[in-house]
C-alpha cells in the first residue's frame, strides 16, 4: 500500500514556533511507523525539481516521467473529470476577449465566472473524423481534447500569452504535426463563429463586460499509451483517490480507481473510509495507492494551521494501518512539498516510511522532514515501486 500525501513537504512557519506542519502535529500513529519501520528523504522526480502532482504520481507508480509527459494538457483535462484516453490530445484552455482585428484584449475574459459550462458545451464538435471536447474550469479555465486516429502533440499554442498580441494560428512543430494543426485551425474558426453568436457573450456584451469570444490554447500533450501495470508488475491494482487527474493517470496505467463513499480531494474527505477503502480493496488487490489532497490544498492555501490539522486528521486514519504490516508492504510518504511560506510546489525532499513485518528498523522515531535527515534512505520517486517490490518479495533477482 503506497499512501501519497499530497504536498505533505513543508518549511519552517513563524507561527508553528518555526515547525513545519508535520512537526507541529500530533501525529502518534506516523510516529509509530516511523519507529518501527525504515526512513529517509524522497526527491519527488530527481534533486530540486519542482514536480508536478502528475509527473510525481506517473513516477510514484513506476513510469517515467520523461518518457511519457509530452505536456500538461491531457493531465489538466484529467482534472476537470474529462474521459482521457490513449492517444488523444489535450491543451489547457482560456475562454478571452478578442477584438475584430483578432488582436487579444483579455486573456482571462473578464476572470468570467458564469456561462461557461454553456460555452464550453457548445464547442463540442466534430471535424473530419475527429472528436473536440471542451470542458470548463475555474473561472476562465478550460481543457480541450481532440480524440481521433494519428493525432501529434507537435504543434504550437494558439495562445499570444499577452494581452494586446494577436491569436497565432496553430502550426506544427515537427512534420507529424501538420494534419493536427490544420484540425486545430478548423476548430478554431468554427469555434469563434459559435462564441460571438451565443446567447452568454451577447448577454455580456450589453452588461458592459467583455465578452469570451475566443478560446486560447496552450500546453498541448498526447495521453500517453501506458504498458499495464498488471504486465509491468505482475500484480493487480487500485486506487484509492479524490482527484479526477490522480484517478486518470491511474487509469491510462490500468489501475482501477475505487469509489469510496465519503472520499473527496477536499479538506472535508472522510479520512478514515479513505485508509479503511484501501484495507478492504486490499482483499481483492495486490497493490492499492492512495493519494490524500488536503495536506497540498493547506499548502497553497498558506494555512499552516489548517495543514498541521489536516495532518492530524489523516494521523488519526492511519491509526487503522498499524496491525496490517503482518502481511502487507506499507509506504507513506509525499508527492512534492507544498511550503505553506511558498504556496506551491518546492523542490524541497519529503520523508518517506516503509513499513512492513521483519523490515530493518533505523533510528528515526518521528515521521517529519527534520528526522528524516538523519535516516539512512535518500530515494527519488522513481525507486519507490522498486523497494515497494524488493521488501514484499516480488521482485526478479538483478543476475546470477
Ligand atoms: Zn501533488
Ligand atoms: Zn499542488
Amino acid at each position: 500500500m503506497l499512501i501519497v500525501l499530497d504536498g505533505l513537504g513543508d518549511r519552517p512557519n513563524e507561527v508553528l514556533g518555526n515547525m513545519t506542519a508535520l512537526q507541529a502535529a500530533f501525529r502518534p500513529n506516523l510516529n509509530f511507523i516511523s519507529r518501527n519501520g525504515m526512513n529517509g528523504l524522497m526527491h519527488p522526480i530527481s534533486p530540486g525539481i519542482r514536480a508536478g502532482s502528475d509527473t510525481s504520481h506517473l513516477s510514484l507508480i513506476g513510469y517515467d516521467p520523461e518518457k511519457v509527459y509530452t505536456g500538461r494538457g491531457p493531465f489538466e483535462a484529467m482534472g476537470l473529470g474529462m474521459e482521457v484516453r490513449a492517444g488523444d490530445i489535450a491543451f489547457r484552455a482560456n475562454f478571452a476577449s478578442r477584438d475584430d482585428a483578432m488582436r487579444i484584449l483579455d486573456r482571462r475574459a473578464g476572470r468570467i465566472t458564469s456561462g461557461t459550462a454553456e460555452l464550453a458545451r457548445d464547442l463540442n464538435m466534430e471535424i473530419g473524423g475527429v472528436e473536440f471536447r471542451v470542458k470548463e474550469g475555474v473561472e476562465h479555465r478550460a481543457a480541450m481534447v481532440m480524440h481521433g486516429a494519428g493525432l501529434s502533440p507537435n504543434v504550437t499554442d494558439s495562445d499570444p500569452h499577452e494581452a494586446g498580441k494577436k491569436v497565432s494560428s496553430v502550426s506544427a512543430t515537427k512534420p507529424d504535426g501538420e494534419i493536427t494543426a490544420s484540425l486545430i485551425n478548423k476548430f478554431l474558426v468554427e469555434s469563434r463563429k459559435i462564441l460571438d453568436e451565443s446567447d452568454v457573450n451577447h448577454d455580456r456584451i450589453r452588461e458592459g463586460l467583455p465578452p469570451a469570444n475566443e478560446i486560447l490554447l496552450r500546453g498541448a500533450g498526447i495521453a500517453p499509451k501506458l504498458e499495464p501495470f498488471s504486465d509491468r508488475y505482475n500484480m493487480k491494482g487500485a486506487c484509492v483517490v479524490g482527484i479526477p487527474m490522480i484517478s486518470g493517470i491511474c487509469s491510462l496505467a490500468g489501475i482501477t480507481p475505487l469509489s469510496v463513499p465519503g472520499v473527496t480531494g477536499r479538506v472535508d474527505t472522510d479520512y478514515r473510509g479513505k485508509i479503511k477503502g484501501a484495507m478492504e480493496a486490499l482483499k481483492t488487490y495486490d497493490y492499492v495507492l492512495v493519494n490524500v489532497k488536503a495536506p497540498d490544498i493547506a499548502g497553497h492555501d498558506g494555512d499552516p494551521i489548517l495543514k498541521r490539522d489536516v495532518i492530524e486528521k489523516i494521523d488519526d486514519a492511519v491509526g487503522q494501518l498499524v496491525h496490517l504490516a503482518e502481511d502487507t508492504v506499507i509506504c507513506i510518504t509525499g508527492d512534492h512539498s507544498t511550503p505553506c511560506s511558498m504556496k506551491d510546489h518546492s523542490g524541497d525532499p519529503v520523508p518517506i516510511v516503509f513499513y512492513s513485518k521483519g523490515i530493518i528498523k533505523d533510528r528515526t522515531a518521528q515521521f517529519d522532514e527534520i528526522s528524516a535527515q538523519r535516516s539512512a534512505l535518500r530515494l527519488k520517486s522513481g525507486d519507490v515501486m522498486q523497494y515497494l517490490l524488493q521488501l514484499s518479495e516480488r521482485s526478479e533477482k538483478y543476475g546470477a
